[in-house]
């Protein structure tokens, strides 16, 4: 694979901050995926001359919280800038930023590396910016279109900007930290992923060669992806004797590579100017410990206190608290079942949304629900593969519980269950023959039988005992 130590991957990601307003009009950014184009707008989020911005307060308490949690230091005071651009997105032809000072800068997350390994990535900054207009090609792509629409519903929807230091050796890396980065914002309730969207530039230098930037992509599995292929072409340049040229590169999902999009400007040439219509704003230190004190408990936090308070391990304490809705579901649960009896559940739950490739908000799932399921479970009226059974089906179909209970309760009848076992023995001859020619192990291929003959409906166990007394007497 990639001598690792010849890479160096930073990461820039922009979040829409799920606040009520744009970041400097009164228009709405609720249900914005779902309004009618060009809606929800005014003349500041579209440019119109004389028209003055507004802070949104919440957006930079929003800002605040982040930085917070990524331990970074938050500056006294902030300003915005105009970044200058012409291009339809933006008909201020500025952007409206941070450039000059962030709003927070020298923090750090903890990820783990391509080994499993803990590493710390440097936050370099945290800035905050109107997201531009979205434009739609029709027909084809930029270079090729029939035409252009742009919806100005996105103009001024606040974006927090979070750089990292290029610490990163792996693409695998950058996947593990955006994952983590996500849940602490959704932790935060500054991100919804439903709502907004998070967007990642990635930029990559190999042998301490010039600087590619990957623009604009959406998710960590992309990312990840993304960064694998430009790697790959990158290598192929250098071994071809030529020179990796300092760009910026669109990244193609459909064919999965990255094109060229322009070549690299650097900031300097975007001619920032202080933007004039906003007043300087103070962070003083009682903002601070006012959004400080109000903080949730983080991903890290709960991670440790589920093990320490329950016993669980940590890959599954991990699984549970990347995913708060997860953990607030699980937390619910235990108010009512054994913890870690519950997390043992939960921990099947998992594995039944990763093979549905949901997440438990997709499901019809209910606390309640799956409480009752619990209580069966753990006072052996229903057995394990049963009670597994029961919830792949009830995440879809709650209203089946009732049926499904019953189709999977544990076989009691004593009558019933040597029946069973001696009608698996009478259709498997040839492994009682094995039996008697010494092969114990066939013993666990008939429990399997047993297992799938009643349904699920008979432990694993008394299977194993019924069956082994049995064959002693035969
Ligand atoms: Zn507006």
């Amino acid at each position: 694979m990639y001598k690792n130590k010849n890479i160096r991957i930073g990461l820039e990601t922009h979040v829409q901050l799920n606040t009520r307003t744009k970041l400097f009009c009164s228009c709405s950014t609720q249900n914005i995926l779902k309004a009618e184009p060009n809606s929800r707008t005014c003349p500041i989020c579209l440019g119109h001359p004389g028209s003055k911005p507004k802070v949104n307060r919440v957006a930079i308490e929003m800002g605040i919280r982040i930085a917070l949690a990524l331990g970074c230091k938050i500056a006294p005071k902030i300003f915005f800038s105009r970044k200058t651009y012409f291009y339809p997105d933006m008909s201020k032809n500025y952007q409206i930023t941070q450039y000059e000072i962030p709003l927070a800068k020298d923090g750090k997350l903890e990820t783990i590396d391509e080994n499993g390994k803990r590493k710390i990535i440097k936050i370099e900054r945290i800035n905050l910016e109107e997201d531009p207009a979205k434009l739609q090609h029709v027909g084809g792509n930029i270079s090729n279109a029939d035409y252009t629409l742009i919806d100005y519903n996105r103009s001024g929807i606040p974006l927090c900007e979070i750089v990292t230091a290029p610490d990163f050796s792996t693409p695998k890396e950058t996947r593990m930290f955006l994952k983590r980065l996500m849940a602490i914002l959704e932790y935060l309730r500054v991100f919804i992923p439903e709502k907004f969207s998070i967007k990642t530039d990635a930029n990559i230098s190999i042998n301490g060669g010039k600087r590619v930037e990957i623009k604009n992509i959406t998710g960590f599995l992309d990312l990840e992806k993304a960064l694998i292929s430009e790697i790959f072409r990158q290598r192929c340049v250098i071994e071809r004797g030529e020179e990796i040229v300092r760009e910026t590169r669109a990244w193609v999902p459909e064919t999965k590579t990255t094109v060229p999009l322009r070549k690299k400007e650097f900031e300097e040439d975007y001619g920032y100017i202080f933007e004039p219509d906003l007043t300087k704003i103070e962070i003083n230190k009682d903002w601070i410990s006012e959004i400080k004190e109000k903080l949730p408990e983080l991903p890290h936090q709960k991670f440790e206190r589920y093990q320490k308070e329950f016993n669980i391990r940590s890959e599954l304490a991990s699984a549970i608290t990347s995913d708060l809705d997860l953990a607030q579901f699980y937390e619910k649960i235990i108010k009512e079942v054994e913890p870690k009896f519950a997390a043992s559940w939960i921990n099947v739950l998992i594995k039944t949304l990763h093979y549905n490739n949901i997440t438990i908000k997709d499901t019809k799932l209910t606390k309640d629900l799956f409480v009752k399921l619990l209580k069966l479970i753990q006072s052996k009226k229903v057995t394990d593969l049963g009670g597994e059974m029961i919830l792949r089906k009830i995440i879809f179909n709650p209203e089946k519980f009732e049926i499904l209970i019953k189709e999977y309760s544990k076989i009691e009848d004593m009558n019933k269950l040597n029946k069973l076992i001696e009608d698996v023995l009478k259709e498997e001859e040839r492994a009682i023959n094995d039996y008697r020619a010494g092969n114990e192990k066939v013993i666990q291929f008939l429990v399997g039988q047993v297992i799938r003959k009643s349904s699920k409906r008979i432990d694993a166990k008394i299977a194993y005992e019924m069956i082994k007394k049995k064959l002693e007497t035969l």
